[in-house]
């Protein structure tokens, strides 16, 4: 399951901004490249996290697309999956740019001065 090397990648971030603060949320831009699986990375993260800042955040992940570029016609396009052939003119000469993001977003941290719940 690759989604747990991204997620061991991302925690670092999360550690790092959170410096010690409560983490209850995070959001992740990951290229389409990656083909991330959502139920996968969710499990990944939580697995990872576990005794961390981060442990039980919640994770919004966004899926930032590849940009395709057809070198027969100019046709631009954006896609989430590898796309084989030019949608305008079948062509198969396709430049692609971007989908290799790995990026954490934001974080939510708790606030210090919201009341705490036993359990
Ligand atoms: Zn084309």
């Amino acid at each position: 399951m690759h989604e747990l090397g991204l997620c061991e990648g991302i925690l670092e971030a999360v550690e790092r901004r959170a410096a010690g603060r409560r983490v209850t949320r995070v959001r992740v831009r990951v290229g389409a490249r990656h083909r991330v699986v959502d139920s996968a990375f969710d499990q990944s993260f939580a697995l990872v996290s576990q005794g961390t800042v981060a442990d039980g955040a919640a994770v919004d992940l966004v899926v930032v697309p590849v940009r395709v570029t057809c070198l027969d016609c100019g046709h631009e396009a954006e896609a989430t999956d590898a796309l084989a052939a030019c949608s305008a003119c079948g062509g198969l000469d396709l430049e692609t740019k971007g989908g290799d993001e790995l990026i954490l977003e934001a974080i939510h941290v708790e606030e210090e001065d919201v009341s705490r719940h036993p359990g």
